[in-house]
């Protein structure tokens, strides 16, 4: 689970998920895809969490595994960055 502090928890805000934001939000990202958005995404699978920025693309199979298991490798977004530029 991604943490924060007290003095950090006022930059984090919570937002509806507009029709828009759907499209980023509710959707599980598949391993290899592009990363639609900056941010925090964490795997439906196993709970593992990574960084991963706009435009490039999410950890291929070989560098996300999972140990003895079936579970999938679906990447969820959890916290979005506003980057400038
Ligand atoms: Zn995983």
């Amino acid at each position: 689970m991604a943490l924060v502090i007290d003095e950090t928890a006022q930059y984090l805000k919570k937002t509806p998920m507009s029709v828009l934001g759907s499209a980023v939000w509710g959707r599980i990202h598949a391993i290899g895809s592009t990363v639609p958005v900056s941010g925090i995404y964490r795997c439906e699978g196993c709970g593992d969490e990574i960084t991963s920025n706009k435009g490039t693309e999410f950890p291929p199979q070989n560098k996300h595994q999972h140990p003895g298991s079936a579970a999938n490798i679906g990447w969820r977004l959890i916290v979005q960055t506003q980057t400038k530029g």
